[in-house]
């Protein structure tokens, strides 16, 4: 995936992020005065992205290493700005502490994610697809802002009694099982699916 449409992806799920500060330069389609990817090239952009990453969590080849090569041309061509190489560089630090399961320092508010429930975000507001939807689909846990019932979740298993049900995602229940109305802390929480009926 390129800048841009790494850029354009976060713009869609995070309107209002505080990483985006839309003031890029527009990048050119100037492709012709690029003719090969040196070895000084690549050693200035490593220097540049050294920079840039300061104080992130990623370093500069992990930047480097998901720029495209088509990315790769248009900095050498003056086509991406440091700005630009900042807001991408934040954008892929805030998925790594994401996909460890940190809340990123400006997710301070709560949001409600339709499919992936409460959230961490850095707006008060509903969302349909949100950043914390990579860690849903790829099973890895969400860190939540409130406390949440079983009797909500898509992996409450009621079994043979009004209240009572057990944790299909195996976490710690008393013998009897999980009352459904009591509320826990619980990173693996999913919001039952809603039916269309
Ligand atoms: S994942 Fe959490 S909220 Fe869902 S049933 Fe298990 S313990 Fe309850
Ligand atoms: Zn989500």
């Amino acid at each position: 995936m390129s800048w841009r449409e790494m850029l354009g992806a976060e713009d869609s799920e995070l309107p209002v992020s505080q990483n985006s500060q839309n003031t890029h330069n527009a990048p050119t389609n100037n492709h012709s005065a690029y003719s090969a990817h040196s070895a000084e090239q690549e050693s200035k952009l490593l220097e540049v992205l050294s920079s840039v990453c300061h104080g992130l969590i990623v370093n500069p080849r992990e930047v480097r290493d998901a720029l495209s090569s088509e990315d790769v041309e248009d900095w050498c061509n003056g086509g991406i700005s440091a700005t630009t190489l900042l807001d991408f560089s934040q954008l892929l630090a805030q998925r790594k502490e994401i996909q460890q399961g940190q809340v990123p320092a400006h997710f301070t508010k709560q949001a409600v994610c339709l499919v992936c429930g409460p959230i961490w975000f850095d707006a008060v507001k509903v969302l349909t697809t949100c950043p914390w939807c990579y860690n849903r689909l790829s099973n890895r846990p969400i860190p939540r802002p409130i406390d949440v019932r079983c009797a909500d979740c898509d992996h409450f298993k009621r079994i043979e009694h009004p209240r009572l049900g057990h944790c299909a995602k195996g976490l710690s229940e008393p013998i009897v099982g999980l009352w459904d109305s009591d509320r826990r802390h619980c990173e693996w929480y999913l919001p039952v699916k809603k039916s269309n009926n």
